[in-house]
């Protein structure tokens, strides 16, 4: 057996992203135990940063160990109690896999759609929240499948109104557009390391606010989950931490620089330059011919959803964008596989000269 030598490739699809040079070296810092007070520190700087790029003074603000699904899982284990009724706004592939976790987490759920590569109308929710009461609400801000992003501003207030908890999935808006936790008043979110903050996949960064957390404590039955219970793994993200489970180290050590990376560059200024480099690639898919699938009132700069034109064939272009160019973008999901392609500019990847290589590319490959 040979060491590995993966080849270098530009990651243009939806995730993950490229990692910025410094996180890829944090990683290969020396290990540390989970329970060493060094790391301990390095725990509650990233539990601080956190909280500032979800702009949320939260408490229970913290990264579970796995992917944004571990997010997801996680937020719905904590909240959901058997029979709970759940309302689930779905516009895409992520927002019907809300739904499938929600009612794997035992609750009663409906489903509100809306077409793929749309957002809902206000009243259309309002609507389904007056009809069904539910105790908890989930809606994805930016829908990776279609390239549309949900605006949420009023939701939350929304849903204080009917007593129900909003929960939002922030995996591929968080620091890719605005994201303001608690001036929005979402009570529950969460995300994955691998798209706007430019890390490695492998941690969730989530975060409740008192009005869940009040929930959470006032269960019957404990989190079917231990892994995942969030009051047990606040016990660990303490100044006096107590085991729960071996944290994956390094994994840390690039979250903790990817967001230092955030915080030095501002989130006006990375949403700002995510927004101008995606400017540059929709006028260049234009100029190519080329139709975007998502609604121009919600189209989003960290995912762009391109429609293939008929008579040209997904996987051959994809294959060779890849083989001849090193260029990964991705293909559709669910009923749009074959259909479009996505093209991701996330975090460190969001640039300009990534666009350009990508539009010379994909030019020669559909000439
Ligand atoms: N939610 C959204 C909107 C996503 O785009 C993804 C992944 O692409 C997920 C959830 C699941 O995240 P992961 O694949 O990191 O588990």
């Amino acid at each position: 057996m040979k060491s590995i030598q993966p080849p270098v490739r530009i990651l243009l699809g939806p995730g993950p992203s490229e990692p910025h040079p410094d996180v890829l070296q944090a990683q290969s810092k020396p290990m540390l135990g989970h329970l060493d007070p060094v790391f301990m520190q390095i725990l509650l700087e990233t539990q601080d940063a956190l909280r500032k790029v979800f702009q949320t003074r939260n408490e229970h603000t913290l990264a579970v160990s796995g992917t944004g699904m571990a997010g997801m899982e996680c937020v719905f284990a904590n909240l959901i109690e058997p029979g709970d009724k759940v309302l689930i706004c779905a516009a895409g592939f992520f927002g019907e896999r809300m739904g499938d976790i929600a009612k794997r987490s035992r609750a009663n759920v409906e489903v509100v759609r809306a077409t793929w590569g749309t957002s809902f109308d206000q009243e259309a929710i309002q609507s389904a929240l007056a009809q069904y009461q539910p105790k908890v609400m989930g809606i994805v801000h930016a829908e990776t499948s279609t390239g549309a992003c949900q605006p949420l501003q009023d939701l939350g207030r929304l849903c204080q109104t009917h007593n129900t908890l909003l929960v939002v999935d922030a995996v591929t808006s968080l620091a890719t557009i605005p994201l303001k936790v608690d001036e929005w008043q979402i009570d529950a979110v969460y995300s994955g390391s691998q798209k706007g903050l430019g890390c490695p996949p492998g941690l969730a960064p989530v975060s409740m606010n008192e009005r869940a957390i009040t929930k959470v404590r006032q269960r019957k039955q404990p989190v079917q989950s231990y892994y995942l219970d969030i009051l047990e793994l606040m016990k660990y993200w303490s100044s006096a931490p107590a085991y729960h489970h071996t944290a994956p180290i390094t994994s840390f050590y690039a979250l903790h620089e990817g967001l230092k990376l955030v915080l030095q560059e501002g989130l006006e200024t990375r949403w700002q330059r995510h927004q101008r480099n995606w400017q540059a690639l929709k006028s260049g898919l234009l100029q190519l011919g080329l139709k975007l699938l998502t609604d121009e009132s919600c189209q989003m700069p960290a995912l762009t959803a391109v429609e293939i034109p008929s008579g040209i064939d997904d996987l051959t272009i994809r294959k060779k964008l890849l083989n001849e160019y090193g260029i990964e973008i991705g293909g559709g999901l669910g009923p749009l596989k074959g259909k479009i392609w996505r093209i991701g500019l996330m975090g460190y990847g969001s640039s300009i000269q990534n666009v350009e290589k990508f539009l010379s590319a994909m030019q020669k490959c559909l000439n």
